[in-house]
C-alpha cells in the first residue's frame, strides 16, 4: 500500500472536476448568452389520433443554435438551465412563442390543432406560471383551450399542496395539464391522486419493446388502463414502428406520437405536412359527399 497514492488520486480527481465545473460555467455563459442573442430554436413534433390518424396536436421542442456548438439538443442544456435558473427565461419565451405560432398558423387557414409545451419541475415551482400563460394568451390570441402544458419531471416536485394549488388555478384558465414520461423518474400515482390532472404520456422507454417483452407490454397496459379508469386521455410517445401503432390502437391508447408517424419538424415542414393532410382529407370529403 502507497500512502502516496490517495494524494495523487485527489490530484487527479479534483482536476477533473474543475474542470467539468469550468465546462458548467461556460456553457451556463453561453446560455445566458444565447438568450440574448436569440439563438434558442422551436421544433414542433405532431401527436396524431390513434383512430383517425389526424394530427391532433403538436409538442414543442427546444433546441439552440449555437455559433460555437452547433445545433445543441434539450438534454444537453435543460439540465443547467434548470439548475441555474435560466429555464425561467427560457420557458417563458418557449410557452409565448409557441402560443404566438399557434395562433398566426390558425389564423392563416389551419385546422383546429393543439400546442403542447413542455414546464420542468423547477419551473412549475419557481414561475408564476399562471400570470406567464394568461400573458401569452394575451399576446398572442391563441385560445387557452387548445393548450396543454406536460409537466415533466426533471426536478422532484416537493409541495404538494402549493402544487395542487396552482394547477387548479391553471385549469381555471382552461389550460390541460399532462404528466409526460409517465411510469419513469419522479412521476407516480401520487400525482394522479393529488392533483387535477388531463392527461398521462407514456414514457417512451415503456414503448420501445411493448411489442416483444411481456413486462413492458403488461406497464403499458396497467398504465392505459388506469388512465381509462379515471378518465384521462392517454398519450403513447416514442412509437418507432407500425406494429407498436397498432398495439397502443388495440389497446385504447388515444394519441400517439413517434418517429413512426413523424419527427420533430421545422415550421416550414410542419406547415408543408399540415397542408398535405388537408388535402387528403379534403379529397376524401369530396370524395366521400360526391361533389359539393
Ligand atoms: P419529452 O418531452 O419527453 O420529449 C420527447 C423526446 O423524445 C424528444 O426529444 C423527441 O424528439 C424524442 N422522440 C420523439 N419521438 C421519438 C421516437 O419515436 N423515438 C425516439 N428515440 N425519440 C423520440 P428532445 O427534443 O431531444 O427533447 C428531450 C427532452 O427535453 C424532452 O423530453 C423534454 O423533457 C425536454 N424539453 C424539450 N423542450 C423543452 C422545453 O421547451 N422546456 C422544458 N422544460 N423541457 C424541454
Ligand atoms: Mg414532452
Ligand atoms: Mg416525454
Ligand atoms: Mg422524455
Amino acid at each position: 500500500y502507497n500512502a502516496k497514492k490517495p494524494g495523487i488520486e485527489f490530484c487527479f480527481y479534483s482536476a477533473q472536476m474543475n474542470q467539468k465545473l469550468q465546462e458548467r460555467t461556460k456553457l451556463e455563459f453561453e446560455l445566458w448568452m444565447a438568450l440574448e442573442r436569440e439563438e434558442f430554436f422551436l421544433e414542433y413534433q405532431p401527436i396524431v389520433d390513434a383512430r383517425t390518424g389526424r394530427i391532433a396536436a403538436v409538442e414543442a421542442l427546444v433546441r439552440w443554435m449555437s455559433p460555437e456548438r452547433g445545433r445543441v439538443m434539450p438534454d444537453a442544456f435543460i439540465p443547467l438551465a434548470e439548475s441555474t435558473g435560466i429555464i425561467l427565461p427560457l420557458g417563458e419565451w418557449v410557452l409565448k412563442t409557441a402560443c404566438t405560432k399557434l395562433r398566426q398558423w390558425l389564423d392563416a387557414g389551419g385546422l383546429p390543432l393543439r400546442m403542447s409545451v413542455n414546464i420542468s419541475g423547477c419551473q412549475f415551482m419557481r414561475s408564476e406560471l399562471c400570470r406567464l400563460v394568461e400573458e401569452a394568451a394575451e399576446q398572442s390570441g391563441v385560445d387557452l383551450a387548445l393548450l396543454e402544458l406536460e409537466l415533466t419531471e426533471t426536478c422532484l416536485i416537493k409541495d404538494v399542496e402549493e402544487t395542487a394549488t396552482k394547477l387548479w388555478r391553471l385549469k381555471g384558465l382552461n389550460v390541460s395539464i399532462g404528466i409526460d414520461d409517465f411510469g419513469t423518474g419522479y412521476s407516480s400515482l401520487q400525482y394522479l391522486k393529488n392533483f387535477p390532472i388531463d392527461h398521462l404520456k407514456i414514457d417512451r422507454a415503456f414503448i420501445r419493446n411493448v411489442c416483444e417483452l411481456p413486462d413492458e407490454r403488461a406497464i403499458v397496459d396497467a398504465i392505459i388502463g388506469i388512465a381509462k379508469a379515471m378518465e384521462l386521455h392517454v398519450i403513447a410517445e416514442g412509437v418507432e414502428t407500425l406494429e407498436q401503432a397498432e398495439y397502443l390502437r388495440h389497446r385504447g391508447c388515444d394519441e400517439l406520437q413517434g418517429y413512426y408517424y413523424h419527427r420533430p419538424l421545422s415550421e416550414e415542414r410542419l406547415l408543408e405536412v399540415l397542408r398535405e393532410e388537408r388535402e387528403r382529407l379534403g379529397i376524401a370529403a369530396g370524395a366521400a359527399g360526391g361533389g359539393e
